[in-house]
């Protein structure tokens, strides 16, 4: 008794009962069923746009194809690039139908993201007799999305360790190299400062690939670390540049231990994706703390030094 009501009921009555706002058009784009869902959210009885090709009028301020207009039209890939950018993707459930995700900044008070699918609608045929559109409003979503990515983002800020290489980062550089200053200065003990650069990186990268790049970076990374004291600390200061603090140490007795981490770099065989074989120097400027020098003066007279040994002729060790 009820299948049998339940094989009479049409599409109008069973679109209406679902809480999802959809519009179905024919081919000749056409509006045929515009549910309760969409009467709703667009605030457009089905009255006044059933016979209309009013589509668009909710999501756009003039008129354009919806989605729905283009799988009527049978519209290709590269037509869709045109309309949706990259936004639009196939559906992972239903064969031959569209998806997209999109802000519509006219809908609501300050716009709203809408998660959007288009589908063909075939008869037995198998031929083409229209399509139904879907729209879910995601703007809660795309929020919480938003906000998580800010805060990883500000989660990666805060943390100390660079990624790559695992060494402390240049934020943490600075406050560390203030501390060991200032202790230097108090309890008058000698602090030397090492900074390192590879030497013609961006060449490497350009040539083998920037995940070559990136492998180089972390052996780097490690055969700093493996050369460290338990005093020292080194730091990715930037790209390709470290930064080693090492307290307690003079300035002669730094560049012996920066020296033999640059040979030791140089003896290094990297192999390419190729296979090629590639060896990869540095050049490193050392400074010695004196009582008078800031954070800022001894990372410049570092840096002085660095640059002095790449003008002379790079794969060295300056002071
Ligand atoms: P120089 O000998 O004078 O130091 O030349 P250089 O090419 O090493 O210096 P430059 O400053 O011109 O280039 C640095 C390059 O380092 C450019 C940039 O693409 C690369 N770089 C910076 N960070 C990374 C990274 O995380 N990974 C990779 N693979 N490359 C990086
Ligand atoms: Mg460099
Ligand atoms: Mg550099």
């Amino acid at each position: 008794m009820s299948k049998k009501k339940l094989d009479g009921i049409g599409v109008k009555d069973l679109l209406d009962n679902i809480p999802i706002p959809a519009f179905i058009i024919d081919n000749d784009h056409v509006i045929t069923h515009w549910n309760v869902s969409l009467e709703i959210a667009s605030g457009l009885s089905s009255r006044d746009v059933v016979g209309t090709q009013d589509q668009w009028r909710p999501f756009y301020k003039s008129k354009r194809p919806t989605m729905a207009d283009l799988i009527v039209d049978g519209v290709q890939t590269p037509d869709l690039d045109q309309f949706y950018a990259a936004k639009y993707h196939p559906s992972d459930v239903l064969q031959g139908a569209i998806m997209a995700e999109d802000f519509f900044p006219d809908i609501g008070k300050g716009g709203e993201w809408l998660s959007f699918t288009a589908s063909p609608i075939k008869d037995a045929n198998d031929d083409l007799i229209g399509a139904i559109e879907t729209l879910v409003v995601i703007t809660d979503r795309k929020k919480a999305e938003f906000e998580l990515t800010e805060r990883e983002k500000r989660y990666r800020e805060l943390s100390q360790v660079d990624d790559l290489t695992q060494l402390y980062n240049s934020r943490h550089f600075y406050n560390e190299l203030g501390t060991e200053l200032e202790r230097s200065r108090r309890y008058k003990q000698p602090l030397s400062l090492c900074m390192l650069d590879l030497d013609f990186f961006k060449r490497l990268n350009d040539n083998f690939g920037h995940p070559f790049g990136d492998q180089v970076l972390r052996k780097l990374g490690f055969l700093i670390k493996l050369h460290l004291r338990s005093v020292d600390s080194a730091y990715r200061y930037g790209g390709e540049e470290f930064a080693i603090i090492m307290p307690q140490v003079e300035l002669q007795d730094a560049f012996t231990a920066v020296e033999r981490l640059r040979l030791e770099l140089s003896e290094v065989v990297f192999r390419t994706a190729t296979g090629q074989v590639v060896n990869v120097s540095l050049s490193a400027g050392v400074a010695y703390a004196e009582g008078s020098d800031s954070t800022g003066s001894l990372v410049s007279k570092a840096d002085k030094a660095l640059y002095k040994a790449k003008r002379s002729g790079r794969n060295r060790t300056c002071y």
